[in-house]
């Protein structure tokens, strides 16, 4: 098995030679029998359990892999783990982590990365707008030698109008902004290879921004492009509000433009200013003096407010950062871990 890429570095090998190359490699590193590790985040979806086995079971025998699945009970405050926990007790390929309180689905996500034993991880939701029928294909694109493999959303019009606008500005916005694409109408549906799980684990930020997160770690990685359905059972635990610091928490953590950008708002006040300034000087100048001292203690105002709010956001913008990062407190807590129905579930 070679350990480094055969490249003869005569120049003449072409980025796609080169990642053909890669790929090969890679190819010969994949076990026949993989385990296949769904990691499923839940909170509140008691009903959506059932339909999800259902569908997710037997297609994953049907395709002859072998699989378990990290369910993350997020808190939930139904019965989705005494559910959970009915089901682990009749089928050992299913686990369930569950965490103190709700952690948020980027937490409860991590969670389950950190629990799952499999050689490839598969994000999902539990709502089936991940097809799991799309698993199948994924393994195949990974047996190719690619490392990441990822869902794209062709058709979004399970979404409303307003969804599909303020998510595509979303993607303009963060990928102009930072430094690490990510491809536009990705979710976290997708399939991981090990060594990229790895490296993902050894990222120590509080905030977890999991596409960003995958961008970041790079290998090579391909699109299969699915149709998103409607949500199977239950109803969605994303509003407006969830969705928008959602966003800010995905740029603020990955660009620092939004920092910069208060420079350049002080600077185009500054400029105002003193163009405002030049103006006042020349009608005082010119039609003599109307309110004495008004001219300069307006600019002296104008001016000083831009200085100090700039520099103020700039430092309010590192300190909050920090002060999150500083505290360290774990991403998650977990309760306990369920399987094989060999623990008792705690009293409700
Ligand atoms: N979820 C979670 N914790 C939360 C919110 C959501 O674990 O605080 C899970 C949820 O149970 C589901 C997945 O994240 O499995 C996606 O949530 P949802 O379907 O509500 O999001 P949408 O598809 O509407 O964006
Ligand atoms: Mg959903």
């Amino acid at each position: 098995m070679p350990d480094s890429l055969p490249f003869v570095s005569d120049g003449s090998l072409d980025k796609d030679t080169a990642l053909a190359h890669q790929l090969a490699v890679q190819r010969t590193r994949r076990p026949v029998d993989p385990l296949l590790s769904l990691v499923v985040p839940v909170f509140n979806e008691e009903e959506s359990i059932a339909v999800f086995l259902a569908t997710t079971v037997p297609l994953l025998e049907r395709d002859g892999l072998r699989f378990e699945i990290v369910f993350v009970n997020d808190g939930s405050r139904d019965n989705t783990f005494a559910r959970l926990f009915q089901r682990s007790r009749l089928d050992g390929r299913l686990r369930i982590v569950n965490l103190s309180r709700n952690f948020g689905k980027e937490a409860a996500l991590t969670a389950g990365i950190d629990h799952a034993r499999g050689d490839v991880l598969i994000p999902m939701d539990i709502d089936l707008q991940d097809p799991p029928e799309l698993i199948a294909a994924f393994v195949t694109r990974w047996r190719e030698g690619y490392d990441i493999v990822y869902g794209i959303r062709t058709a979004r019009h399970t979404d409303t109008p307003a969804k599909r606008l303020s998510a595509g500005w979303f993607y303009r916005v963060f990928n102009s902004m930072s430094p690490v694409r990510i491809p536009p109408n990705v979710g976290d549906f997708r399939l991981v290879d090990r060594r990229a799980v790895e490296v993902l684990r050894q990222l120590p930020e509080r905030n977890r921004f999991m596409k960003g997160l995958f961008a970041w770690v790079g290998f090579s990685s391909v699109g299969v492009p699915y149709e998103r359905p409607e949500r199977a059972a239950g109803t969605s635990k994303f509003n407006f509000w969830r969705l928008w610091n959602f966003a800010i928490d995905g740029v603020v953590s990955f660009s620092t433009a939004p920092l910069r950008a208060w420079f350049y708002v002080g600077l185009a006040i500054a400029m105002v200013a003193v163009l405002y300034a030049l103006f006042i000087i020349t009608r005082v100048l010119i039609f003599g003096v109307d309110t004495p001292g008004y001219a300069s203690l307006l600019i002296a105002v104008l001016l000083m407010g831009a200085i100090q709010l700039l520099s103020l956001g700039i430092i309010g913008e590192y300190l909050g950062r920090l002060f999150v990062e500083v505290k360290g407190r774990p991403i998650y807590i977990v309760e306990g871990v369920y399987e094989d129905g060999t623990t008792e579930p705690p009293k409700p």
